[in-house]
């Protein structure tokens, strides 16, 4: 039997994530750019094509292209009709009908935490489910909602933003132009930012603030409380409005989650709610499987 090949790419603030997969669920190769996302557009469009190119190479027999990016995606046009300043310029962007030009191939493109929802329910933490919230804690926060094994996307692209809920009223100022959004408590930059501010020492990423509370560094065992804290309530929320079968929580944080999840599940079961949380397990990969399984089912 002769699998289906298609790519699958995963545009984020920090990185361009690409794979090449087949309809099997077996991915055949994998390859990694930096994004340079305050360059502006021209430039990570650049590394984008860089990326595809790669891995169009390594297999000529390529059928199409599915593309998750940052932002609010039209995915009837492949327009990124919103995107924050974490990529330069981004908004506005027809990525569909530039990748269809530029390759000559079907294109399509979806919210980054969509595309990691339809990944994890593929072959992830989320198989077998109807109703799933996703929550991804990485650079930013970002979300997705799927109803009876659909992305529920919304009037304007914007279900799952999770990320812009307000968490605290008149809290820190967002880059959406709001204050107090989940993205800035429960990020994996928020959480540098926490740690900063508590020990005066420079934090690389989310995962060393948690090295250093599994080494129970004093000033970070408060700030990673106070994170999980606002993590439960989040997800106690999410659970009171939306009602899902399982909440997925994805992102870079996820990575050092032997650290913090423990604490994290017996914070939230103190809401008395009996609710099925589960770490993502497709980790960085949720994205550009998620892309790819978006343009399986669209050829
Ligand atoms: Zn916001």
């Amino acid at each position: 039997m002769k699998y289906v090949k298609v790519l699958g790419i995963d545009i984020g603030g920090t990185s361009i994530k690409g794979i090449v997969i087949d309809d099997n669920g077996n991915i055949l190769q994998t390859a990694k750019v930096d994004t340079e996302a305050t360059l502006g557009r021209e430039h990570i469009i650049e590394n984008l094509k860089n990326i595809i190119e790669e891995l169009l190479i390594t297999d000529p027999d390529i059928k199409g292209i599915g593309i998750g990016t940052a932002g609010r995606v039209n995915t009837n046009t492949g327009e990124v009709v919103y995107a924050t300043e974490n990529l330069k310029d981004w908004q506005g962007l027809n990525l569909r009908k530039r990748m269809e030009h530029q390759f000559n191939l079907p294109v399509m493109v979806d919210n980054d935490a969509n595309v990691a929802l339809i990944g994890e329910h593929w072959i992830g933490a989320g198989k077998g489910l109807r109703d799933i919230t996703m929550l991804t804690l990485g650079t930013g926060v970002g979300g997705a909602n799927m109803l009876n094994g659909n992305i529920f996307r919304g009037e304007n692209w914007s279900s799952g933003e999770w990320g812009h809920v307000v968490l605290i009223p008149n809290g820190c100022e967002c880059n959406c132009g709001q204050s107090g959004c989940i993205e800035q408590y429960l990020s994996g930059n928020a959480l540098v930012y926490f740690a900063e501010e508590a020990t005066n020492r420079t934090y690389s990423s989310g995962i060393m603030v948690m090295e250093d509370y599994k080494n129970k560094r004093k000033e970070i065992i408060s700030v990673v409380e106070e994170y999980v804290n606002r993590l439960s309530i989040v997800i106690s929320n999410i659970y009171n409005g939306i009602n899902p079968q399982s909440i997925i929580i994805g992102g870079g944080v996820i990575e050092s989650k032997e650290i913090w999840w423990s604490l994290f599940t017996s914070t939230l079961m103190k809401s008395g709610l009996k609710i099925d949380v589960r770490p993502a397990l497709l980790g960085n990969m949720a994205g550009s499987i998620g892309a790819a399984k978006l343009i399986l089912e669209a050829i």
